[in-house]
């Protein structure tokens, strides 16, 4: 659901070395202990383990373990989507052409033979860090607004689809509100285009505080945003909305002393009344009709019905 996992911030980063031989894997640890945070597998159980409970930065793959082949093991990590980006460095004793070859064609990040040279494998480990942070970055321009940081339309639609699917399946709620900011025209003549960006990266924060962990704010395009509130009735949806509308109220925007009040018009609609067909496209076209019900019957409110 969560599109970038964390950063390792100012942290070692964490390494899980993946060998069935104690002296090898203790050799690595001390190896790279000054510099990184390392952790060993030394069987399935444990490596699976390792990944669920916390999914290390980098792992060190060995080739020729016991109860599977590092190359499986490494396709297998590939195909899960939440440990895709984890780079895999395949430190190991094979060194064939056809080994190296398989080693990046499995989707390892690099192939070092032993004995290991520790600084080109303190090296190579670096870099190999360097670009998973990069992609990571990349990730997350790539789904996010530059202005406010919330998510993008494209990732909206995206996590949504998916979420929709599981929601039905699971017999979870699921409800959408589409936002938009009331006279937000105004705030622009009256105080410029500037301090409007600056309500709309205020309007994100406020939103972000109120709403949960496993929510997903996206910007539609200029004043319009859309909320989906997982496993929640329309009844607790419609409070974290008024949450919002109070926050506005009790935090409201100031720029160099000036206090901007503005506020937002909303529909709200839940998963049980999707249509059978373009459940997602139903959805957004329902809360759009109930987000203008809200704008032609005063503005500053949210409409939950198909009559305001
Ligand atoms: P209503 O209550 O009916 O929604 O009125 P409104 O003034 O909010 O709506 P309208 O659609 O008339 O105007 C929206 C304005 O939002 C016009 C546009 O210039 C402005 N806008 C859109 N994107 C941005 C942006 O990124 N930054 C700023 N500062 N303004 C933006
Ligand atoms: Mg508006
Ligand atoms: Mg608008």
């Amino acid at each position: 659901m969560n599109p970038v996992s964390e950063g390792s911030g100012n942290r070692k980063p964490r390494v899980l070395i993946v060998d069935d031989s104690e002296v090898e894997s203790l050799y690595l640890e001390a190896l790279l202990s000054e510099e990184f945070e390392p952790i060993r597998a030394r069987n399935l159980i444990d490596f699976w383990a390792h990944m669920a409970e916390e999914p290390p930065d980098l792992i060190l793959m060995d080739i020729m373990l016991k109860e599977i082949s590092g190359f499986e093991l490494t396709q297998q990590l590939k195909r899960n989507s939440e440990y895709e980006m984890i780079p895999v460095i395949f430190v190991t004793s094979l060194e064939s052409a056809d080994d190296i070859e398989r080693g990046f064609e499995v989707g390892g990040h690099d192939y070092v033979t032993k004995p290991v040279m520790q600084r080109e494998l303190k090296a190579r480990m670096r870099a190999a860090l360097r670009l998973k942070h990069l992609e990571q970055d990349l990730r997350l321009r790539s789904v996010t607004d530059y202005l406010t940081g919330a998510y993008n339309r494209r990732y909206f639609f995206e996590a949504v689809e998916s979420n929709l699917s599981y929601a039905q399946r699971m017999h979870r709620n699921l409800c959408l509100a589409m936002l938009d900011i009331d006279f937000f025209k105004k705030v622009n003549d009256e105080h410029g285009h500037e301090a409007g960006d600056t309500v709309l990266q205020h309007f994100t924060q406020t939103v972000r505080s109120q709403i949960r962990k496993y929510d997903i704010l996206a910007r539609f395009g200029g004043e319009e945003f859309v909320i989906q509130f997982f496993d929640c009735s329309i009844a607790k949806s419609l409070d974290l909305l008024q949450r919002i509308r109070a926050s506005l109220i009790e935090h409201p925007c100031v720029i160099a002393g000036k206090r901007i009040d503005y506020t937002f018009s909303a529909g709200l609609v839940s998963i049980e009344e999707a249509p059978a067909e373009n459940l997602i496209e139903g959805l957004v076209e329902l809360s759009d009709k109930r987000l203008y019900l809200a704008k032609n019957s005063g503005r500053n409110k949210v409409v939950a019905t198909d009559s305001p």
